[in-house]
Order: C-alpha cells, then structure tokens, then sequence
C-alpha cells in the first residue's frame, strides 16, 4: 500500500520522510525512523566535528540495518562549518542517501553523486526546485511557508507551492512543511507530491532527544505560536514563540538591526544551553504551525503506523465512497 516514485526511488516502506533537524537529528529518533519504514536523516552540523558525524552514522547503523540518510544544510552560521570534511565523513560513513538544503548546493550534489550517494534537495521555491534538478538532485523536497526553520522569502504556503512544484519538477518529489498525519499526506499526494517530509512532529516523540518540556509545550502550543525572525536579514526563520523570539522581533521591528544586535540571542549554543536546562524561554527554537495539528508524544512507529493507516481509510474509504456517490447520483 501507498507505494509512490519516492518509497521506489529509496528503497522504503512509506512515503514519510524526517529531514534534517539542527540538534534533533541524531541516531537514536533516526533510527527509530528507519525502522518504522520511513526515512530518516541524521543531522550533519548538529555534531560538532566531522568525526563525531562518522561515530553517529556507526551509532545509528548499529541500530539498524534500514536505509536512512545524511542531512546537510548551507545557511549562514556564526562559525562556516568545514562542508567537505563532512561530505568526506558522509561518503566514507556509507550513507547512500543525503538531504542537502539551503545555497548553492552544485558542489555537494557533484561530490555526492561521483560517489553514488543519491540527493534530496530541500528547497522553499519552485525555481530553486528546477535548478537543483538540474544540478542532478535525484529528488526534491519542497517545503512552504508554514515550515519549521527557513521558509525562504517568497511567502507561499504548501497549498501553491506544492502543485505549482509538481507542474514542473520532474524527479520525485516530497511535500515538506505542516505535515503531521494522515490527511496532510493524503493532500500532499494529492497535490502532487510523492511523500511528506515532517520535522516539527518528529521532535515530538518518546524517540526524540529533546526535553520533555519542549515536547510538552509544542503539544500545548497551537497554530499560532511561531515567530518569523531575521526577516530583515533575509535569512527568515519559523521559530517557536517565546521570549527569546519576540525579543528578536521587536529588535528587528525597531528598524537598522544587523545581526550582530541579534547573534546573542539566536547564537545556536544558546539554545544547546537552554535545551540542557529544559527551558522552553531561552534561546530560539524551530517549530511550525503544524504545532497545532499535534496533541501527544507517541513513539515513532506508533506515529508513523498511525499516519499510513489514517491515510488508508482516507483514500479507501473517506474518498472513494465520495466517488461511488458520484456515480450513483450519475447513473
Ligand atoms: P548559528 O549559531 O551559527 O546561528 C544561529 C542562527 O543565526 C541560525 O539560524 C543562522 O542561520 C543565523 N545566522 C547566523 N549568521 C547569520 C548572519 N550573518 N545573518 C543572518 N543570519 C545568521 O547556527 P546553529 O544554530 O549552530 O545552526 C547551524 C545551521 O543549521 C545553520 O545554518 C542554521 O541556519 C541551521 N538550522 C536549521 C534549522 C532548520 O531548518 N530547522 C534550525 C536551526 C538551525
């Protein structure tokens, strides 16, 4: 069942798949992941050096024997991480499949595809989609505005970003951003796509090496609580709402900021730091709109069972007596 071009293209069960996620993405959720019968990806830059990303792929294979990736993202940082050290980690590592995101990623893609390690471009609009392609991506995920992170700066929401991608992009395609179960996949396909990336749900499991606290207030939280930041600077970020985040709003909001009015706010250690602590109100922390859509912290493979078979009864059932009273009321 729900055999699409992208469980085909990667060798697994269902169309799910769990991108990367700065300080999340590590062996123990991706793992679960895998064994579930999605795809998960470690996080490359959450590892410090690109000797500690070679131990977690040796952890997180020696928890599985399913396929999963690598996820590597070029965006601004305070520090610009040593990238072909941890390609080089990546390729030696084993890894098969790797999501890049982000800039400019013809230099990744070249180097990972001489070594046969088949890519995912993540990307927020259709033309970075078509270059990637072009570059040799194997496939796309294409993420909207109501994402986690970096929506990129055009502002349009998976409803027109997805079919508007699948008009165009010929390899296969994930629907990324505001997906939490079976009825966003369902849409997903629908509009196009051959499978959903999730990032915001997957933090919230038992599997996810996050506090409990940070689980518990994205239950809590609804839909609305996210801030868009660093809008001035061009590199827009969804965060979760807290202090920290409208802080950097009203700093922003003030006019003139550089980021330097702004770096010991987001600095990501800070965030390391308060996610040690468990608290929610410091540092900035990714998570989307979708928080409204999730309500408890399953473990992965009840979440992903769940999922798949809510998307079942939707296809078999839901839609296709819709389509059986079509015809009586026709006939
Ligand atoms: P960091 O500590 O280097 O920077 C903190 C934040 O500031 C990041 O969001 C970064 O993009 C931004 N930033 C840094 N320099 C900037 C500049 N000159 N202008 C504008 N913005 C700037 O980053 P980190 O927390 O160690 O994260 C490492 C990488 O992972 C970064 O590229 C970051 O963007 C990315 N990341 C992605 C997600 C996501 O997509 N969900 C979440 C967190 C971080």
């Amino acid at each position: 069942m729900l055999k699409t071009r992208f469980t085909e293209a990667f060798g697994v069960e269902y169309p799910i798949a769990q991108g990367g996620m700065q300080w999340v993405g590590k062996a123990q959720l991706v793992a679960a992941v895998a064994n579930a019968g999605a795809l998960g990806f470690i996080t490359a830059l959450t590892q410090p050096t690109p000797e500690e990303l070679a131990n977690e792929i040796r952890r997180t294979r020696d928890l599985t024997d399913k396929p999963f990736g690598v996820n590597l993202t070029i965006l601004p940082t305070i520090n610009p991480p040593p990238y072909a050290e941890y390609r080089r980690a990546i390729i030696e590592g084993g890894v098969k499949i790797v999501e890049t995101a982000g800039y400019k990623p013809q230099e990744h893609i070249d180097d990972f595809k001489t070594h046969g390690v088949k890519v995912i471009h993540k990307c927020t609009a259709v033309r970075h989609a078509l270059s990637a392609e072009r570059m040799g991506a194997d496939a796309i995920s294409i993420d909207g505005f109501e994402c986690a992170g970096h929506p990129g700066e055009d502002d349009i929401p998976g409803l027109i970003l997805i079919p508007a991608a699948a008009d165009k992009v010929s390899v296969p395609m994930l629907a990324s951003g505001g997906f939490a179960d079976g009825r966003g996949l369902v849409a997903a396909l629908a509009l196009g796509a051959d499978g959903v990336n999730m990032g915001t749900r997957f933090c919230v499991t038992q599997e996810a090496q996050i506090p409990d606290s940070f689980k518990q207030r994205m239950v809590a939280n609804d839909e609305r609580q996210t801030d868009l930041i660093f809008r001035t600077l061009h590199n827009t970020a969804r965060v979760m709402k807290n202090k920290v985040s409208e802080e950097v709003v009203a700093i922003e909001r003030a006019g003139g900021a550089k980021f330097e009015d702004v770096q010991h706010l987001v600095a990501g250690k800070r965030g390391v730091a308060a996610m040690e602590r468990g608290d929610t109100d410091d540092g900035i922390w990714s998570a989307g709109m979708v928080q409204g859509l999730i309500h408890d912290v399953p473990t992965v493979k009840e979440l992903v069972d769940r999922i798949v078979a809510e998307a079942e009864e939707i296809i078999d059932r839901r839609l296709a007596r819709m389509v059986e009273r079509l015809a009586h009321a026709a006939a």
